[in-house]
């Protein structure tokens, strides 16, 4: 096989992957470099849901009306370390424009149809990995407590309009009929029957990881300080001086890939939405389906035999320690909606999730070179749109034309704003 045929992913995550699969199954020869290993970064823990539903940006009237008395609590569900604010404030703007409403309505039609696509091709990854077992369908259920009601039933409105099939659930008692041993506050819940989950995201990338191997794909642990493209060919530039070439190369570097695409002379506004959980030994809880408190920024679901409480925004960049505490306060609340989970014994982390302003993921060619394709900025959906994105990447490398539109997801859609 000449080098043309062959492909470089960069980035074991979910979404590298996935990629390689997609890329294997259409006869190239794929080698994916990662300076960590498989599912190091964000895709070891995140919340393992498949969140088909969750088609309504970040960016919203609704988020810019409450930042203010969120970003007051230093623990609170969004919060901005000063040390990282003067940093971030082109990434702010492009994101407070990205929550007009006309930028809204177009980032969830797209949203709604890149979902379509990724729930039928995760059938089909499925299918073609034998990880079916791996999967769990318990559903979602969304809380919410009076003063939200009205925020909560806008929201599921607007889902439904883009298809989106929830059961309505008026009181606390019918939410305890889904959910036993809830806090009383909240009244009004939607239950999505359709919800998926990983039963341990880590788990999963790690089959899938295997299954590449076994078809006689490569992983190595290589470090890439930079990327540079020719007419024929992609180079990636290893720390150790060493160059890996290549016909394509498929940037999945999740919130690091911008520093790569710079190095191409390209600007991709790519911020990571710092996450935290904190996972819990097994307990006298029996958690039925996937819980999520939209008003508080976090959700409760099981990981194998533990309960993982995960979630919150922390625009804090790459560089800054974690601060643990915000997951500390979140189970506190999550004790209190649900008592009787485990107090202690529980294990922290911090993740860094891929955002751009729109909660669109970058899906393209690179503005520098056709040889360099974009599968990064997938923020809190990057497991929920792996397998479809890795199919888009493969329609691109390979010639084909690509299941759905791709111009909103463009990796250059924000070179003329502001
Ligand atoms: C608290 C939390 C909860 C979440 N819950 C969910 C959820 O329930 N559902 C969902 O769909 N999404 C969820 N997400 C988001 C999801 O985890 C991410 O979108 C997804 O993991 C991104 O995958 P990725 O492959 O793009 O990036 P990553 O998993 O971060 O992988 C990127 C890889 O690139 C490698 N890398 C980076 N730079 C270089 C370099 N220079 N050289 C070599 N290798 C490099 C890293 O080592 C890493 O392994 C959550 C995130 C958090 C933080």
């Amino acid at each position: 096989m000449g080098e043309a045929d062959r492909v470089l992913v960069i980035g074991a995550g979910i979404v590298g992957i996935s990629a390689a699969l997609a890329l294997q199954a259409r006869g190239r020869a794929v080698t994916v470099l990662d300076r960590a290993g498989v599912a190091a970064g964000a895709s070891a823990g995140n919340a393992g849901a498949f969140a088909f539903a969750d088609i309504l940006p970040l960016a919203s009237p609704g988020i810019i009306a409450r930042a203010p008395r969120w970003l007051l609590d230093p623990l609170g569900p969004l919060s901005i370390p000063p040390r990282h604010a003067l940093a971030i404030l082109p990434w702010l703007m492009r994101f407070w424009r990205a929550s007009w409403r006309d930028r809204v309505e177009a980032s969830t039609r797209a949203q709604a149809a890149l979902m379509t696509h990724c729930a039928a091709a995760l059938d089909r990854q499925l299918a073609d990995t034998g990880a079916g077992h791996l999967i769990r369908a318990e559903g979602q259920l969304a809380l919410y407590e009076p003063a939200a009601r009205a925020a909560g039933e806008a929201d599921w409105a607007m889902r439904a309009a883009h298809s989106v099939v929830a059961e309505r659930l008026d009181g606390a008692a019918a939410i305890a009929e889904v959910q036993p041993g809830l806090a009383q506050r909240f009244t009004l819940g939607f239950f999505t029957p359709g919800w998926r989950n990983a039963t341990d995201p880590l788990a999963f990338a790690e089959w899938l990881a295997q299954v590449f191997r076994d078809r006689g794909g490569r992983i190595e642990r290589a470090e890439v300080r930079g990327l540079s493209a020719d007419a024929e060919v992609a180079t990636a530039h290893l720390a150790d001086g060493a160059a890996r070439r290549a016909g394509h190369l498929v940037l999945a570097a999740g919130a690091f890939s911008h520093l790569l695409a710079k190095s191409l002379g390209e600007r991709l506004p790519l911020e990571t939405e710092r996450g935290y959980n904190v996972t819990l030994p097994p307990g006298e809880v029996e958690l039925r389906t996937h819980l999520t408190f939209p008003s508080h920024g976090f959700v409760m679901t099981r990981i194998g035999s533990r309960i993982r409480v995960g979630g919150a925004v922390e625009l804090g960049g790459l560089k800054l320690p974690p601060n643990h505490a915000r997951g500390d306060a979140m189970l506190g609340k999550a004790r209190s909606f649900l008592p009787g989970l485990p107090g202690t014994g529980g294990a922290r982390w911090m993740g860094f999730r891929p955002s751009l302003p729109d909660s669109l993921p970058a899906i393209g060619r690179s503005a520098a070179s056709p040889r360099v394709i974009h599968a990064c900025g997938h923020g809190h959906l990057g497991l929920t749109q792996a397998a479809g994105t890795a199919e888009l990447v493969a329609d691109l490398v390979c010639g084909g034309t690509p299941a759905l539109d791709l111009a909103p997801f463009r990796p250059d859609r924000f070179a003329r704003f502001p």
